[in-house]
C-alpha cells in the first residue's frame, strides 16, 4: 500500500519532469534573431521614372515601383540578374506610368506573395493592365496608409510615413513613402511625394530621420521641401531620373535645398544603376556589384575580346586576362558579350 502510493507520487514526478524538459526542447528551437546578412538597396537606372529593388537583411525582398513601361525588361533582368525569383513585397507607390509601367511585366515574370498601393486608382490603361495582371495570378491588394507596418521588429523595421491622407488632389501625394530601419542605419523612399504630403509627415508623430534618402518626384522643386529634408538630414541623397527629361528634373530649386543641409547627392542619370549596402552600422556605396574574385564569380570575361564565359566553359581566358562578374546583367553592363558556347 505505502509502496503503491510512493510508485504513484515517483511516477506524477516523473511525468512533470517530462512534460518541464518538453517546454524547455519547444523554446530552445525557437532560432535566435539573426541579421548577420545585409540591407541590400539597388535604385535600378530605369531612365526618368523609378524602381528600387531591397534586399532585406531577413532575405526577403521588396521591389518598389517597376520603372515605366519602356524599362520593364531592364528591370526583370537587372532582378533575374541577382538570381531572384520571389519577389515578398511589390510596392507601387502611385499608379503614374513612370511608376507602375513595368510592374505588369514583373508580375508575370516573378512569383509575388504581396502588393502595397496606395488608396488611389487612375483611368489609364496601364493602370489597368497591372490590375489585371495581379487578378490574373490570385493576389489581393493591400492598401496602404500612413503608420501600417509590413516588419515590425527590434532593430528592423519596414514601414509606411505616408499617405496621412486620402483626400489629396494630386496623386503624386497619394504617394506611399516607405521607410526602412534596420538597427542604426535608415532609409527612405519618397515615391512622387510633394509638399502637401510632406508637410503632413512633418506634422506626424513618425520618425522622419534617414541616412539615406530616395528623393521626391526625381527633384522636382514642389518636392524635398525645407521642413521635410531638415527632418530627414539625409547623408546620402539618390535622384531618380532620366538624361535629358522632358520635365527639367532634377530643378536647380531642389538641388540648392538638398546642398543646404549638406547630402551627398546621387543621380542615376549619371552614375547608372546605384547599390548601398548597410550591414546595420554603416552604408556602403558601390556602383556596381562586382564579384572580385574567382571563387565568387559565375562568369568569367576575357580582357581582350570582352566575351564573357560560364566558369566550366573550356575555352577560358588566360588568368592574367580574367575579368570576374556574379551575373549575366553585370558582364553586359560592363560591356562584355556572351560566348555562345557557354553562356545559356
Ligand atoms: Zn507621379
Ligand atoms: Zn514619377
Amino acid at each position: 500500500m505505502k509502496r503503491g502510493r510512493i510508485n504513484l507520487l515517483l511516477t506524477i514526478f516523473l511525468i512533470l519532469l517530462l512534460t518541464m524538459a518538453a517546454c524547455d526542447i519547444a523554446t530552445d528551437t525557437i532560432p535566435p534573431k539573426d541579421y548577420h546578412s545585409e540591407l541590400v538597396v539597388h535604385f535600378i537606372d530605369v531612365g526618368q521614372g523609378d524602381s528600387t529593388l531591397v534586399q532585406l537583411p531577413n532575405g526577403e525582398v521588396a521591389l518598389i515601383d517597376g520603372g515605366a513601361r519602356n524599362a520593364k525588361d531592364k528591370v526583370v533582368e537587372y532582378i533575374k540578374g541577382l538570381g531572384i525569383e520571389e519577389i515578398d513585397y511589390i510596392i507601387a507607390t502611385h499608379p503614374h506610368e513612370d511608376h507602375i509601367g513595368g510592374l505588369p511585366h514583373v508580375i508575370r515574370n516573378f512569383i509575388i506573395h504581396k502588393i502595397y498601393m496606395p488608396n488611389r486608382t487612375a483611368n489609364t490603361l496601364v493602370f489597368e493592365e497591372l490590375l489585371l495582371e495581379i487578378e490574373k495570378k490570385n493576389l489581393k491588394i493591400d492598401i496602404v496608409k500612413a503608420e501600417d507596418y509590413i516588419i515590425d521588429e527590434e532593430g528592423f523595421k519596414v514601414y509606411f510615413l505616408a499617405p496621412n491622407r486620402d483626400d489629396y488632389s494630386q496623386t503624386n501625394d497619394f504617394s506611399i513613402v516607405t521607410k526602412i530601419d534596420y538597427l542604426k542605419n535608415s532609409l527612405i523612399i519618397a515615391g512622387d511625394a510633394e509638399e502637401s504630403s510632406e508637410i503632413d509627415m512633418v506634422n506626424s508623430n513618425l520618425d522622419l530621420r534617414a541616412d539615406l534618402l530616395r528623393v521626391g518626384h526625381h527633384g522636382g522643386r514642389s518636392s524635398s521641401t525645407e521642413g521635410f529634408l531638415n527632418k530627414v538630414n539625409p547623408k546620402y541623397s539618390i535622384i531618380s531620373v532620366g538624361r535629358d527629361n522632358n520635365y527639367g528634373h532634377p530643378h536647380e530649386e531642389t538641388l540648392e535645398r538638398l546642398s543646404k543641409v549638406g547630402t551627398e547627392i546621387l543621380r542615376t542619370d549619371q552614375v547608372g544603376d546605384i547599390v548601398f549596402v548597410s550591414d546595420g552600422q554603416k552604408w556602403r556605396y558601390e556602383s556596381k556589384i562586382t564579384a572580385g574574385s574567382i571563387e565568387e564569380a559565375t562568369y568569367i570575361g576575357n580582357k581582350n575580346t570582352k566575351v564573357f564565359h560560364s566558369r566550366g566553359c573550356n575555352s577560358l581566358p588566360d588568368k592574367e586576362n580574367q575579368i570576374y562578374f556574379k551575373t549575366i546583367l553585370e558582364a553586359e553592363k560592363n560591356g562584355y558579350r556572351p560566348h555562345k558556347n557557354c553562356v545559356k
